[in-house]
């Protein structure tokens, strides 16, 4: 085993919930070396603001991330992002992540923090105002809708659950479905239908969004007829489903059918030595609060797990 190249434990991915376990792991004197597929911060860094972080009144998403990088590398933590996993090798004493520039590197123990993505419609102009009236989060961004008019895209429970959520803020919320009946619970299908505030487009979809560096409107289609009309709109709420990044962990670790990892309360999966954190882990609620708390917990078990690994080892009589 090559010790350059061995931690106490690899952390795979730098959102909050990666960077939070760096930061405990490091700071009980673990070598640790977070690895991380895209940019430090994770799907923080779309965000421009957060408001709901406690502690800090108003932060930009960049920002956060910067902070909690700096924290990990003070007390040790290595990182290395924009890197890519070529081979994870999880069962065994010793864990091995190879990357496609051909390092290797190895561990005591693995911590999963990969997140995911919410499923985006693919239409064009998405990408470009995602923050700017695009949202895929209505406690992240309900807020800066106050007396604004807003869609909601979807019909499973998440779509109309936040679309009554966000009446709170909004002036008048239209929910557009691609069919003619939700797919949801039948309280929540009435509570969205008695609300005033709210409107409903069946039948149809988002062909396209307007506007440069804020949304400004949307080409709605009529999937019965075919025909797109251009709406003016202040923002649009996406709720079609949500992807975790786990398709490199498939056959490796248990997932549930919805490809989520599946952790106890230690945040331990199924392998021992392998542990998970954050919005790649099957639950309901995906916040940086819950991706942070997620962290600190998988870190603490890790951090226990090589403990003992560690004593277990010294008891080991030496070969002779
Ligand atoms: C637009 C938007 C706005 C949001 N606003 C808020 C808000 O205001 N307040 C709030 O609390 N929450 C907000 N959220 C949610 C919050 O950002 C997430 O819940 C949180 O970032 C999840 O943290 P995580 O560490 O689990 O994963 P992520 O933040 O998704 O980070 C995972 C990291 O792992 C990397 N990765 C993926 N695959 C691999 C791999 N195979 N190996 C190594 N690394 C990998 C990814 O590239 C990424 O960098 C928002 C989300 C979005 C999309």
């Amino acid at each position: 085993m090559d010790t350059q190249n061995h931690y106490d434990a690899i952390v795979l991915g730098a959102g909050p919930a990666g960077l939070t376990a760096g930061i405990y792991l490091s700071r009980a004197r673990l070598r640790t070396l977070i690895l991380s597929e895209g940019t430090v911060g994770g799907q923080m860094v779309l965000t421009h603001e957060i408001a709901n972080y406690p502690g800090v009144e108003s932060v930009s998403g960049y920002q956060l991330s910067v902070i909690m990088r700096n924290q990990a590398k003070k007390f040790g933590c290595e990182i290395r992002a924009n890197i890519s996993v070529e081979k994870l090798t999880l069962d065994g004493l010793v864990k091995e992540v190879i990357l496609s520039d051909g390092s290797i590197f190895t561990a005591d123990a693995v911590i999963l923090s990969p997140g995911g993505r919410s499923r985006t419609l693919g239409v064009s102009g998405e990408e470009k105002p995602k923050g700017k009236g695009i949202s895929y989060c209505a406690t992240c961004d309900g807020d800066f809708f106050t007396n604004k008019e807003i869609m909601v895209v979807g019909g499973g429970n998440s779509a109309l659950e936040e679309a009554v959520s966000l009446t709170k803020y909004a002036s008048k919320v239209t929910i557009v479905h691609q069919f003619d009946n939700f797919q949801a619970f039948e309280f929540a299908i009435r509570e969205a239908q008695n609300h005033p505030k709210i409107n409903f487009m069946m039948e149809s979809t988002i062909s396209a969004f307007h506007g440069n560096e804020k949304i400004e409107g949307v080409g709605i289609t009529d999937l019965k007829t075919g025909n797109t009309q251009n709406h003016p709109i202040d923002g649009v709420f996406i709720f079609i489903g949500y992807v975790p990044n786990t398709e490199f962990l498939e056959g490796k670790i248990e997932l549930n059918r919805w490809k989520e990892i599946i952790a106890d309360p230690d945040m331990q999966t199924n392998v021992p030595g392998i542990f998970a954190a954050g919005d790649s882990i099957a639950k309901r609620y995906r916040q940086v609060t819950t991706a942070v708390a997620d962290g600190t917990i998988a870190a603490l078990a890790a951090s226990r797990y090589i403990h003992e690994l560690n004593k277990d080892k010294k008891l080991q009589p030496e070969k002779s």
